[in-house]
């Protein structure tokens, strides 16, 4: 028998989409998007719709715990029974907190999953509780956008983007929309069928480029600069909102004095974009209202990432466009949400004194022999690190270790299990329950199980769960139920979820995150919440976490003459669903015309990539989409795309961005030779 079941995708994506799942034999035969969530209407992308059976039920699932038979890397198990695996757990743990102590020990999880109970909550109270090492996760992708936006407005929420439609200018700042915030793209077009017009700014000529009136394809790495130049010009034009600037802005003269050392030759030859277009930019900026920016990812992934996001973000404030809908800024949406995390994950069990490490540097902390206390025991979950983090030959250097024990739980036997000593198969999100805000849109949705659980596997909270009780832990915490998790992840007070405790919110239609029932507008009905409750150009926040009170840029000089960037790809999510065939394609290198002559480099020919950190192997694909002296490839494809066992993240180096020690995978320099 055939059924639609609700659902949710928890995707690394802003769109949290809501899905139509539909089941026939307890097998998902189909997915589409369903109308539970107002904003994604029934539409998701084909990443998905595609992927997901396959994903769920395919030949790559993990159904059972596996023992390693085999070397590290590669990728030979055996069954054993899940009372088999905890004991070997509870051995090796107790074994390495005895000789080096609990912070030997690392759990290394990221983000697969964005539900609140799969992303962090049974799992980091185990983890608390044990003493383990703590892990920052936020650096290797969005801490940098988002402690931007604390620096500068605190935790106060941006506009919904829905509210674009009523923009009469749009700008998609390192924001491929079509293949990265989906539902963003219709929003767009009403627009502009009223009249808006587009700006986008992005190394590539992607697709909403080609329907802009206006694209900047900028030097990666210098948004600072072309930020300053539009504030530059803004100044010039008499288009600061002088009144605005005296009441609501921090830093302004201090700013000021930075921006403006930079003159807009100075500007064009840094980033490559003509003065002329920088000044029509500025022209209807000034000119066009309310005029909306959605700041996308990839601009923060380099070491002025930091400064370049704080500089657009200065953008409406200095041009006095908050205060309307469709003004301001479509970002921020996380604190939208009233998010309880505290009580969710539990950092009061933390022991005092505890250490933090930077989910960037694991590689190296592997092989550094003067870390004290030493890594010797990981557990990797909701993450695929071999194929996201930079510098990945360290990386892999240190999961080969034989001294350490490495724990690993996925759906599906990733190339990151393949080092790990035990392996523990986790249920999809179709499988147990689970409450989604979002960090691109404003709706808070629930969703339960729509299948049975496969095979042995278990949710996060149910295999954390297992471990604190043969570790010990008996505190009711340890034992509290998925209902009982939810209910301890938002806060039931909140009016806008009328009553209900989270748990029991409706699976078939999401709860709109308003503001006294009227959508967010920052400047109307919500404003700042830094220390100074102004938006704050000289951020005390930034300042005291970071040494950064001003944005700065730092140009970045290494002999390779390319600059390598890793965009989204249209065939996964970030790693996920790389292990599927049709998501599987060999990545091409994208490369102009010219560069590829210079290499005598002809469309369609195998090339080697490389620089002092690996060598990937690709083919090239000669297009005038990237702008000369860039070259670009998709990220997230797995080792079986490669003939030499290394993928672009291998060329990425470890060095971190100027806030949140984030990730600088743009900062990749490469040389290109035929193969
Ligand atoms: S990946 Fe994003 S766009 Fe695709 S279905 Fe999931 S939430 Fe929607």
């Amino acid at each position: 028998m055939r059924v639609e079941k609700a659902s949710v995708c928890p995707l690394d994506c802003p769109d949290t989409c809501s899905l139509s799942v539909t089941v026939e034999d307890e097998r998902i035969v189909r997915i589409r998007g369903s109308r539970a969530n107002p904003y994604t209407a029934g539409v998701i992308c084909t990443k998905v719709a595609r992927s997901y059976p396959a994903w769920v039920h395919g030949e790559g699932r993990l159904r059972t715990p596996l023992r390693r038979i085999g070397a590290k890397g590669e990728g030979r198990f055996a069954r054993i029974t899940w009372d088999e695996a905890l004991d070997i757990i509870h051995d090796r743990f107790t074994t390495v907190m005895a000789s080096d102590g609990p912070q030997a020990i690392l759990p290394l999880n990221y983000a697969g999953p964005h539900g609140m109970l799969a992303c962090g909550s049974m799992d980091l109270r185990f983890f608390h509780k044990l003493g383990a090492t703590l892990l920052d996760r936020r650096p290797l992708c969005g801490g940098i956008r988002s402690e931007a936006w604390m620096g500068t407005f605190g935790a106060a929420p941006g506009i919904r983007p829905e509210q674009v439609a009523l923009s009469r200018l749009i700008v998609a700042w390192g924001n491929n929309v079509t293949w990265s915030n989906l539902h963003l793209t219709p929003v767009i077009n009403e627009a502009r069928r009223q009249g808006a017009k587009l700006v986008v700014v992005d190394p590539c000529r992607i697709k909403i480029a080609e329907q802009a009136d206006l694209h900047l394809p900028l030097r990666p790495g210098t948004d600072v600069i072309l930020a300053w130049a539009v504030t530059n010009a803004l100044e010039r034009r008499g288009a600061l909102d002088r009144a605005f600037i005296a009441r609501h802005v921090k830093g302004f003269d201090a700013y000021m004095e930075r921006v403006r050392r930079i003159s807009l030759a100075d500007a064009e030859r840094i980033t490559g974009v003509p003065s002329a277009d920088i000044q029509r930019f500025a022209e209807w900026y000034h000119t066009l209202s309310p005029a909306a920016i959605s700041v996308g990812n990839g601009l923060e992934r380099n070491q002025n990432g930091g400064s370049g996001i704080r500089a657009i973000f200065a953008l409406p404030a200095l041009a006095g466009k908050f205060g309307v809908a469709g003004g301001g800024l479509v970002n921020g949406a996380g604190h939208a949400f009233p998010k309880t995390p505290a009580r969710l994950q539990r950092p009061d069990l933390v022991p005092a004194g505890t250490r933090t490490l930077n989910i960037i540097d694991v590689g190296a902390h592997l092989l550094d022999p003067a870390l004290a206390p030493p890594i010797k025991a990981l557990f990797i979950y909701n993450h695929n690190p071999v194929i996201v983090h930079p510098d990945q030959n360290r990386l892999r250097r240190g999961l080969l270790r034989e001294d350490l024990f490495t724990v690993g739980s996925d759906v599906v036997m990733t190339d990151s299990l393949a080092y790990c000593d035990i392996v523990l198969p986790a249920s999809s999100h179709f499988e147990y329950d689970d409450i989604y805000p979002a960090y691109g849109q404003h709706w808070l949705q629930r969703a339960e199980p729509v299948i049975p659980r496969q095979g042995e596997s278990l949710p996060n909270t149910g295999i954390f769960r297992r471990l604190a009780a043969r570790f010990g832990f008996a505190d009711p915490i340890f034992t509290a139920s998925d209902a009982e998790l939810i209910d301890e992840a938002m806060d039931a007070g909140d009016a806008r979820l009328h009553g209900l405790r989270p748990s029991r919110l409706p699976t078939d239609r999401a709860v709109a995150m308003t503001v006294d029932g009227e959508e967010a507008v920052l400047f109307k009905n919500v404003f700042p919440k830094t220390p100074s409750g102004q938006v704050e150009l000289e951020s005390t926040y930034l300042a005291k976490k970071y040494g950064r009170p001003l944005p700065e840029y730092r140009p970045y000089e290494t002999p390779y003459p390319l600059i390598l960037i890793t965009p989204a790809s249209n065939q996964r999510i970030t790693s996920t669903f790389g292990g599927l065939a049709p998501s599987a394609p060999t990545p091409t290198l994208d490369m102009h015309a010219e560069d590829a002559r210079a290499r005598g480099l002809a469309d369609g020919a195998p090339v080697k990539v490389w620089n002092e950190l690996g060598e990937v192997h690709l083919r090239l694909r000669v297009t005038d989409q990237v702008r000369p002296g860039v070259v670009s490839s998709l990220k997230g494809a797995w080792f079986r795309t490669s003939d030499n066992g290394q993928t672009v993240s291998a060329l990425v180096p470890g060095h971190h961005a100027d806030i949140s020690e984030g990730a600088c995978f743009n900062d990749c320099r490469v040389e290109v030779a035929a193969l």
